[in-house]
C-alpha cells in the first residue's frame, strides 16, 4: 500500500513540499510547516488491524520496527527508504507506575512516562531519528547538505550528535556558555560534533543558527524542523498503546521551546483521526516561573505570543524565553481543554526531592511538572480518579550537580525539604552503631 506525507503551512496556505527538500518555513507567510499525512490512504486499514500492527512490532528485533518511532514508519516518514533510517531502537519507554508518589498526593492512577531511558538520555532521540534518516536519503540522493547543525538547551545537541555520528554525518551545535550539565556538554564533544560554546542564551543561539543555515549546505535540526515533530509525536501514541488502547485523563509534561507538546498532541489526534481512539487527554504544559511566556500568554488568553528574556532555571533545558512552536502548542491546549502552570525553583526542586524518596530519579524538567500536578490536585483540578501521565522528559543522571546541590542545601531560592547528606563518621563500630540506631529510631 502507498503512503504518502509532505510538507504544508500550518496556517493553511496553499502548497505541498517534499519532506526531502530543504526547507523549514512556509514560503507564503513564514510561518512553521507541518508534515501533512495522506489520511485517507491510512484509513483503507481498518482500526483494528493498525492496532495489532503495531503491537507486533513493539520491541520486535525485526529491522527497523522495533523502535518506537520506526514502528509506526507508515505514520511518520512512509517515503523512507529502510536502508537510510538511522535507528538506535529508541522509544518503547517504560511506563514507570509511580504506586508510592500517586498514593502520597491521592492519585493512585498516577504514571511516569520515562522518556530519558534512551540512548543519549532524553526523548529528543525520537525526533532525531527522523530527522537525521531523512537526511541520510536526502544526502544518498545527491543533495548537497554538508553537515546538521542546532540550537540546543543541551540535549537536543546531544541527541543530534550521537545520530549523526552513527550515520557519518558532521554535526555543528551551538550552545549557550555555561547554560547546559556538563553530562550535556560532554557528550556532542564525545561524539565528535563540532561544539560551539557561545556566549549568550538559548534564544541567542538560535538565532545564529537559523542565519547560519540559511545556506543550504548546513541542514537545521532545531524543532522548528517539523520532521522532528513526527518522530516525537509517537509517544502520546505509545502511551495509549501500553494502555491497551485507553486514552488517559490528563498528560502533564514540561515545556520550553513547545515542540514536544504540539507532537504529543499531533500523535494523539492522529489516532482519533484513524478511528482507533475517540477522545483526546487534557494536556498540561508545565513551565518554571523564570522562564514562562507561554504561561503568560495563556493567561493572557492567547491573545498575543509574549516573548520574554528568560531567566536563570534549574531546568535549564527549557530555559527559552521565545518559544517557536507557539501556534503549534496553543493549537493543542485550546484542543484538548488544557492547562499552562508553572512552578517556582523552590517548587521544581522539592518536587524533585520527594519523588526520588519514592524510587525516581528525576531530571529539573520532570520536576517542573511534577511539582505543576501536585498544584493541580491541591486545587482539586485533578481529581483522585483520574487516570494522570508525567512525562519525564530527561534522565536525572544528566543532572547530577543539580541533584548534590540540592541534597547539600545550596540551591539558590531553594529550602531544601528532602535534603539527605551523607553521614560523616569514623570508623569506629560503636560510633556506627549510635549514629544508625538514631536513623532508624531503634533505641
Ligand atoms: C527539550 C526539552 C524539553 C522541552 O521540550 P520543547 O519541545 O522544547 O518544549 C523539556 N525537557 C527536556 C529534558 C528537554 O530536553
Ligand atoms: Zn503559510
Amino acid at each position: 500500500m502507498i503512503y504518502n506525507a509532505q510538507f504544508r503551512c500550518f496556517r493553511g496556505c496553499p502548497g505541498d513540499y517534499s519532506v526531502f527538500d530543504v526547507m523549514y518555513t512556509c514560503p507564503h507567510c513564514g510561518g512553521l510547516l507541518e508534515v501533512h499525512h495522506d489520511v485517507d490512504a491510512l484509513k483503507r486499514r481498518s482500526p483494528a488491524a493498525w492496532m495489532k500492527l503495531l503491537e507486533d512490532r513493539a520491541g520486535s528485533t525485526q529491522w527497523p520496527y522495533g523502535s518506537g518511532v520506526w514502528g509506526m514508519k507508515e505514520w511518520i516518514m512512509p517515503n523512507l527508504r529502510d536502508k537510510n533510517i538511522v535507528s538506535m531502537f529508541e522509544g518503547n519507554s517504560n511506563l514507570y507506575w509511580a504506586e508510592r508518589l500517586g498514593a502520597q498526593i491521592g492519585v493512585p492512577d498516577l504514571w511516569v512516562k520515562l522518556c530519558g531511558n534512551s540512548h543519549t538520555g532524553s526523548f529528543k532521540d525520537l525526533g532525531m531519528t527522523v530527522l537525521v534518516s531523512v537526511v541520510k536519503q536526502m544526502m544518498a540522493d545527491g543533495r548537497p547538505i554538508k553537515a546538521v547543525a542546532c540550537a540546543s538547551t543541551g540535549d537536543t545537541s546531544a541527541a543530534l550528535a550521537a545520530y549523526a555520528a552513527a550515520a557519518g554525518i558532521p554535526a555543528v551545535v551551538f550552545l549557550p556558555q555555561n547554560k547546559v550539565s556538563r553530562a550535556q556538554l560532554i557528550q556532542p564533544i564525545a561524539n565528535g560534533a563540532h561544539v560551539l560554546a557561545l556566549d549568550t542564551d538559548f534564544d541567542g543561539c538560535m538565532h545564529i543558527v537559523k542565519q547560519m543555515t540559511q545556506d543550504n549546505t548546513l541542514y537545521l535540526a532545531n524543532s522548528m524542523n517539523s520532521l522532528r515533530i513526527e518522530g516525537q509525536k509517537t509517544v502520546g501514541i505509545e502511551i495509549v498503546r501500553q494502555f491497551d488502547w485507553e486514552v488517559p485523563d490528563w498528560i502533564v509534561m514540561p515545556v520550553g521551546n513547545l515542540g514536544n507538546i504540539s507532537a504529543l498532541y499531533k500523535g494523539l489526534n492522529l489516532l482519533v483521526d484513524l478511528g482507533i481512539t475517540t477522545k483526546l487527554p487534557r494536556l498540561v504544559a508545565a513551565q518554571a516561573a523564570k522562564a514562562n511566556p507561554f504561561y503568560e500568554s495563556f493567561r493572557n488568553g492567547f491573545r498575543e505570543k509574549v516573548r520574554q528574556q528568560a531567566q536563570n532555571t534549574l531546568a535549564s533545558a527549557i530555559q527559552i524565553g521565545d518559544p517557536v512552536s507557539y501556534e503549534k502548542a496553543v493549537q493543542a491546549i485550546q484542543a484538548t481543554d488544557g492547562i499552562v502552570e508553572q512552578a517556582t525553583e523552590h517548587e521544581l526542586a522539592n518536587a524533585a526531592g520527594l519523588a526520588d524518596r519514592t524510587g525516581m530519579y528525576t531530571c529539573p524538567h520532570t520536576a517542573v511538572a511534577l511539582a505543576v500536578l501536585f498544584k493541580l490536585v491541591n486545587q482539586g483540578t485533578i481529581k483522585s480518579q483520574d487516570r494522570v501521565i508525567v512525562i519525564s522528559t530527561a534522565h536525572g543522571l544528566k543532572f547530577t550537580s543539580f541533584k548534590l546541590r540540592y541534597h547539600e542545601d545550596g540551591l539558590d531560592d531553594v529550602e531544601a525539604q528532602y535534603a539527605n547528606p551523607p553521614l560523616l563518621l569514623p570508623a569506629d563500630a560503636n560510633v556506627v552503631k549510635e549514629a544508625l540506631a538514631q536513623r532508624l529510631h531503634t533505641n
